[in-house]
């Protein structure tokens, strides 16, 4: 036996071996999925199986840059350069450059990002003169969106009247002429956006079956990590390229399935076996990952859902420390908390600051933390939220690029047509975008023509864009013979965009420049490392091609060693020893736009199972009584993911019994607890605040429903609080009750503080008193 194959325990090895046919392999978190996956195409190549037949698809370009290194290493080559391994989006794009014509497409088709696509749904709107209000355009973007991943077109969107019908019960019965407009403007754009990727490709299969017929053969063998989060419009993909042969092995965890709000079907793993001829079926059960506290608790939290597959999960682990709960009053107290928590845990453990990450479920919760970790010093990475590449500056640059790519670009050629300023009006590319609609052209085809139309623009302004024709055109000469690199360097200079920061002198402006820097020496790198690969030279639309790609997770560059931050979503299948999951309260995680049917809330539980997952050796849990949020401050309460948790698998930090629980304490109910035994624990540092023991952890927690009842009970009329109320709240002095809503519990009302201003607080938390 090969020696890397000792390297998988039984479980894994039998789908590693099994060279051919389709196969699915489910299992939970931590059981090695990957890691099957990657050994799987070393032993193909091992077998003589040409890279060039084998694809493999993963979650985010960062995995499959890092399975290509390890494959390397096992199969001691450089030969894994040359396999078809990336996103479905990374992947499919470059097939349809190939395939362009055959759409209507030019092969250099611009990559249209969300900022692109929501800008052009916002003029869209706009120039249908529709309710900005009531047609907001992330949701029209959004509704747009899933139409395309579930594969329908405008045409299939007029002939469903259902879907015509949702639509205008949702107020916005002018939907399907936005989506038209949409797709027509993206069209003569020569742009595709991320969701056109997967739905062109379809088109592309099933319209052109020679060219089905050329990728089948093409991909041999085919491989899926993360199978549980497939679209339908990926699925469909997987199905067409993988029928001829019928080599295909997928992964994934139906519990780790988080992508449904985005069209995910877990269908797709529980129908695999009725998909393909014959199905070998293997699970893989130990996880080598965490603690067995962790993978206990872990799977005491999945439980609790009823939709989902029987499996087993053990480690062969040490026990491991329990999960930490932690209590705060803020979420600044929180933030500081977890760095103080993580500079201890570095100097008493001896770790690096990247075997931490701070998990969450908004991507708002990282300024807090982030604020905390700068006043600590400790070096931090933010993955997700805005990406380099979408950085002003950067953007910028792109823009101009992507012109030189591509002159039909309409996103790009607006963002720069005066920028730097040249005296190029907002009139004036009114009329350009007007004349563009009227002669059904480009914008800069338009600017090309100038003379030849009459616009009305003065014989000043016409020079000008007749420089601006002249001066892509020559970067479209020098495109043909330099690289990406060569040629980036040349743009940034001669539009006056580096002289245009130069000027500018502030700190902002330099580090802006910086950026730029980063920004070429990323290329030249690009350029080096695309030598290497057959067929590649390192050109510009390589470049491109990498950049609009580039998801939030791949921004690594080497500089790994940095506490990790994001959100929960974006850490489905790393790994960390230390793993923060913050923000744990109602209305946040779960998500308060996700506790409508069992269904969501039942995708929050396997979220939150992702999460927990991803901790080695030390989870924690924490969450604070009030928080900023849609800049208001609000009462917040414990998630009910820690209560789900059964108590053996938790430690809590703080006593249960201060603030928040301060009223189960005052009254009778508390008689059988010995008050004197509410000490100090175990210290945990100097200054952080301690826990009750075990024994008064079950008390305090025997008499909780007591209190809920009462609270649930709660009725702002019986207390008395009633719209014009003048009310006393400890913080924020004295206020007036503007609106009530909500019933018993959940009441909630928004008053106007003397000290603290329009507020939203739940009544049952606030102990108002009425003056
Ligand atoms: P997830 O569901 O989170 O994606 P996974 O099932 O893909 O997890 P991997 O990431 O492949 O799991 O493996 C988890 C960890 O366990 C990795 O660090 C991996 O290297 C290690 N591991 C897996 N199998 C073995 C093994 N047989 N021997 C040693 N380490 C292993
Ligand atoms: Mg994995």
């Amino acid at each position: 036996m090969e020696t890397y194959l000792e390297q998988l325990n039984d479980a894994q090895r039998a789908p590693v071996l099994q060279k051919d046919g389709a196969m699915i392999v489910i299992a939970g978190a931590g059981s090695g999925k990957t890691r099957v996956l990657t050994f799987r195409i070393a032993y193909l190549m091992s077998q003589g199986v040409d890279p060039f037949n084998i694809l493999s698809l993963t979650f985010t370009n960062k995995a499959a840059r890092e399975m290509k290194n390890r494959i390397s290493k096992i199969v001691g080559s450089s030969e894994a350069k040359n396999l078809w391994m990336g996103t479905f989006h990374s992947i499919f794009a470059k097939i349809l450059r190939f395939e362009a014509d055959k759409l209507g497409y030019p092969s250099n088709f611009t990559i249209y990002d969300t900022q692109d696509s929501q800008s052009v749904i916002r003029a869209v709107i706009k120039e249908m003169h529709l309710d900005k209000d009531v047609y907001k355009y992330k949701q029209v973007y959004s509704r747009i969106s899933s139409y395309k991943n579930s594969l329908i077109t405008v045409k299939a969107y007029f002939s469903n009247s259902d879907l015509m019908e949702a639509d205008a019960m949702a107020k916005m019965p002018r939907l399907g002429d936005i989506y038209k407009s949409y797709v027509d403007k993206c069209f003569k754009a020569g742009a595709m956006d991320f969701d056109d990727l997967l739905l062109k490709t379809n088109e592309l299969l099933t319209r052109f079956p020679e060219v089905l017929a050329k990728y089948q053969n093409r991909f041999r063998y085919i491989l899926v990590d993360e199978y549980q989060d497939t679209n339908h419009s990926q699925y469909l993909i997987v199905r067409a390229l993988s029928d001829k042969f019928q080599n295909i092995c997928v992964v994934g965890d139906d519990a780790q399935s988080i992508y449904a709000f985005r069209g995910a079907n877990i269908n797709n793993i529980l129908n695999f076996q009725k998909d393909y001829d014959e199905v070998k079926v293997f699970r893989l059960e130990q996880n080598y990952r965490s603690t067995k506290n962790i993978v206990n608790a872990a799977n005491n939290i999945i439980e609790k859902n009823k939709t989902r597959l029987e499996k087993v999960v053990w480690t062969a682990n040490d026990e491991g420390a329990k999960i930490l709960v932690n209590r705060t009053m803020t979420d600044g107290d929180e933030g500081r908390f977890v760095a103080s928590s993580i500079f201890e845990n570095k100097m008493n453990h001896q770790m690096k600051d990247g075997d931490f990450a701070i998990l969450y479920r908004t991507n708002a919760q990282s300024r807090a933390m982030e604020d905390a970790l700068r006043k600590k010093d400790i070096p931090y990475r933010i993955y997700g939220g805005l990406s380099f590449y979408q950085r002003k500056e950067i953007k910028d640059v792109l823009s101009y690029l992507r012109l030189v790519l591509n002159p039909k670009d309409e996103e790009a050629l607006k963002r720069v047509i005066n920028y730097p300023a040249r005296g190029i009006g907002g009139t004036t590319i009114d009329k350009l975008i007007v004349a563009a609609n009227h002669y059904n052209r480009s914008i800069f085809e338009v600017m090309k023509n100038i003379d030849k139309i009459d616009l009305k623009i003065n014989s000043g302004t016409k020079t000008k864009l007749q420089d601006f024709v002249t001066m892509i055109e020559s970067f479209q000469v020098l495109n043909q013979n330099y690289d990406a690199f060569t040629i980036t360097e040349h743009v940034s200079k001669k539009t006056g965009l580096l002289q245009e920061l130069k000027k500018d002198g502030t700190p902002e402006g330099i580090a802006r420049i910086e950026n730029i820097e980063e920004l070429l020496n990323g290329m030249r790198d690009f350029v080096e490392e695309q030598k290497e690969i057959a067929d590649a030279t390192g050109s510009l639309s390589e470049f491109m091609e990498d950049v609009a790609l580039a998801t939030d997770a791949d921004s690594d560059k080497g500089d790994s060693d940095r506490v990790a931050l994001m959100t929960v979503h974006l850490a489905k299948g790393l790994e960390f020893p230390y793993v923060y999951i913050v923000g744990m309260e109602e209305d946040l995680f779960p998500s308060g736009m996700s506790m409508n049917t069992r269904s969501e809330l039942e995708e929050e539980r396997r979220l939150f199972y992702v999460a927990v997952t991803r901790a080695e050796k030390q989870a924690y849990l924490t969450y604070t009584q009030s928080r900023y949020r849609w800049g208001k401050l609000i009462d917040a309460e414990p998630s009910r993911f820690i209560e789900e948790i059964d108590e053996s698998f938790l430690e809590y930090l703080t006593p249960i019994t201060e603030n928040r629980y301060k009223p189960l304490l005052d009254a009778d109910i508390f008689d059988d607890v010995d008050h004197s035994k509410l000490r100090l624990k175990k210290p945990v540092s100097s200054k952080a605040p301690m826990g009750p023991t075990e024994d008064q952890l079950r008390k305090l927690r025997r008499l909780k429903p007591v209190t809920s009842d009462t609270d649930k009970n709660f009725n702002a009329e019986d207390a008395n609080l009633n719209v014009g109320t003048i009310v006393e709240h400890v913080r924020f002095g004295k206020g007036k009750i503007k609106s009530i809503e909500g019933l018993g519990a959940d009441t909630k009302a928004e008053i106007d503080f003397e000290n603290g201003g329009l507020k939203k607080l739940l009544l049952r938390f606030a102990k108002l008193k009425v003056v």
